[in-house]
């Protein structure tokens, strides 16, 4: 499988090295028509304004979105989440508007930063998973046909909508792959 990373900005380089780890191909997207030559698509963490910017200075905005309305897999990881979500709270505007959620930027607050957890996601992985937080956001509300996988003291962390995954958290950051292999295996094949 061909994997992009949209490159612009924030934890690239975690996501390329575990794509290649499972034996697949990164392919940095930084302009539209790298868009034509990937199976899917991972947005990464980092800064949601500053991504989101780029995304519309580029001219990617418009065609990644309409991909992903036709289909391409989308992992967005934190920030990759907040761009994908229809809603984000006390702020205007969305970014590509497309997964029918509200989220809350830093919903953890300064004291609780970042952080790690430990939770079993049946339906990613029989083991425990190490989830790192990193200024995270969280789901304050799902659409109906939006499946909440993973909720850490009732806030809603991760979600599955169709082509489209969203999380937290970093599974990239630690040295296990299974929500990769998660993300490939529910929607790539
Ligand atoms: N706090 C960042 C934002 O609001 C997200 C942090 C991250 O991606 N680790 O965009």
């Amino acid at each position: 499988m061909k994997i992009g990373v949209l490159s612009f900005q924030g934890g690239v380089i975690e996501h390329i090295n575990q794509i290649k780890a499972l034996g697949h191909t990164p392919i940095e997207v930084n302009k539209a028509s790298n868009l034509d030559n990937i199976d899917g698509i991972i947005l990464p963490g980092g800064e949601s304004t500053t991504i989101g910017k780029l995304l519309n200075i580029t001219g990617l905005m418009n065609p990644l979105r309409e991909k992903i309305k036709q289909g391409l897999p989308t992992w967005g990881t934190c920030a990759g989440m907040i761009l994908l979500a229809k809603d984000i709270e006390s702020q205007d505007e969305s970014y590509l508007g497309i997964l029918d959620v509200n989220v809350r930027r830093n919903a953890f607050g300064t004291q609780l930063d970042s952080f790690k957890s430990y939770k079993i996601i049946k339906e990613v992985s029989d083991n425990e998973i190490e989830l790192v937080f990193i200024r995270a956001p969280i789901i304050t509300k799902a659409g109906n046909n939006v499946k909440t996988l993973c909720k850490i003291n009732d806030n809603i962390v991760a979600v599955k909508h169709k082509n489209i995954l969203a999380t937290s958290f970093h599974p990239e950051l630690t040295n296990n792959t299974s929500f990769l292999e998660y993300f490939i295996s529910s929607t790539m094949y």
